[in-house]
């Protein structure tokens, strides 16, 4: 179907026709939901091993009684498991508690009243601001957001953030001191960095303000569906241009083990750890040990936990499938939308033609499938082309899913006709 050259006539009919089609679908009252990537309870079945596992051995291998307090930075074996995801040295990594998201928000709040490594707190500043690859992840937004940091949009592409736009922006504005990076399977658009964009990241250090930060927000450095992809190592290339100070790491095990019962890790230089600490040790005596030695006991090796993630990908990789052949089969050889292809992550990311995405989403909610809000992928949830949906596959069953991406498609065509219709008349 190509809209663009239909006729009004042609254009009416279809209307009439996807109309009727849609009519009888809301009488079906589904109640569907493909907002946020949770985990299935196939995929969280996977890691119930964890309950029992230290069968009353609450000793770590150093010897650590993990029941007590202490242990500001984690557990060691905690942290090799850290520095087994990040691709990085143990002793450059905390292990941490049940987040990574909070551990970012308390990279931001320690950037904002204290400084890092000594640098200018950002609250001293007159607009500190964020770069935000858009789409995005909607938390890192909210955090600018209710903090009061300003935040710029960056295009992605399909090597990443638009590495031209981000250094503009920071050679014009000494107060941008953060960018927002999920460089393996980002969020949303399931797009990996390449080694060039890794580099460039790598080499602003040299031209920002030295308080900047790149958040390096690895979410799903483990989560391929087919063949491991490798991300380019950001610190070995922060070593290579002197700018060590200017990443900080983020990583957890949600998406691998329990969603809500994981293990986050950060990690940075020495420096940004001691600033992290600083404000880390005035909020806790020490994370949750015994949850951090579970995990170490599940996960003895790396290649444990490479294997179990294979087990994700065999429940994954059908409902990734199943939403790319309904797109493919109802929207392919159309000009209704653009998708991309993830070959890991948790979302497929859906662009309607500019200015029908809100409308897809009402249409779907009112026929009982509920989508993420429109503008959610963009910071104060604006998105300038009314264009981008975030498609979350990993939660409902491929049953629902099925049911959810006829509904969908038909919800894409519906509002994309009735726009064309209402701009010919
Ligand atoms: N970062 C990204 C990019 C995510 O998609 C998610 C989960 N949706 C998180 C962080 C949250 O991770 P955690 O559960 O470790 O807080």
């Amino acid at each position: 179907m190509q809209i663009e050259s239909a006729t009004s006539i042609q254009l009416a009919e279809l209307e009439k026709e996807l109309s009727a089609h849609y009519e009888r679908i809301c009488q079906h009252e589904l109640s569907l939901d493909i907002t946020r990537g949770k985990p299935s309870a196939e995929q969280l079945n996977l890691s119930d091993n964890l309950d029992g596992i230290l069968a009353a051995d609450y000793r770590a291998a150093d010897g650590t009684d993990t029941r007590n307090y202490g242990g500001l930075i984690g557990l060691t074996c905690a942290r090799e498991l850290g520095a087994d995801m990040l691709q990085v040295p143990t002793e450059e990594v905390i292990a941490a508690g049940n987040s990574s998201l909070t551990l970012m928000y308390h990279a931001v709040v320690t950037g904002y009243l204290f400084g890092f490594a000594g640098n200018t707190p950002w609250r001293e500043l007159k607009a500190p601001k964020f770069l935000c690859p858009v789409p995005g992840y909607d938390r890192h937004f909210t955090i600018c957001e209710q903090l009061g940091i300003g935040m710029i949009n960056i295009p992605m592409d399909e090597e990443g953030p638009d590495m031209d736009a981000v250094e503009k922006h920071i050679r014009e504005d000494s107060e941008i001191i953060g960018i927002w990076c999920v460089p393996k399977y980002s969020n949303p658009s399931g797009v990996t960095y390449s080694k060039e964009t890794v580099e460039r990241l790598a080499q602003l250090g040299q031209i920002t303000n030295p308080g900047f930060r790149i958040f390096w927000d690895n979410a799903y450095s483990v989560h391929d569906l087919g063949h491991y992809v490798s991300l380019p190592n950001i610190r070995s290339a922060t070593l290579e241009n002197d700018t060590v100070d200017s990443v900080l790491q983020f990583a957890s095990t949600s998406k691998v083990t329990h969603a809500g019962s994981g293990v986050a890790f950060v990690s940075a230089s020495s420096a940004n750890l001691a600033s992290l600490k600083h404000q880390l040790q005035a909020m806790t005596i020490g994370p949750d040990k015994v949850n951090q030695l579970r995990h170490s006991r599940f996960f003895t090796e790396f290649t444990t936990l490479k294997e179990h993630m294979r087990k994700h990908a065999n429940i994954l990789k059908p409902k990734f499938e199943c939403v790319l052949e309904h797109l493919q089969h109802g929207l392919g050889e159309s000009d209704l939308g653009q998708w991309e292809k993830p070959e890991g992550g948790y979302f497929v990311s859906f662009n309607t033609r500019p200015g029908c995405a809100k409308t897809v989403v009402q249409l779907a909610a009112d026929a009982g499938v509920k989508l993420t809000p429109a503008g959610a992928t963009f910071p104060y949830r604006k998105d300038p082309e009314d264009s981008n949906i975030r498609i979350a596959p990993s939660f409902p069953s491929l049953e629902e899913l099925d049911t959810a991406m006829s509904v969908f498609v038909l919800c894409v065509k519906l509002a994309s006709v009735r726009q064309q219709l209402k701009q010919a008349s």
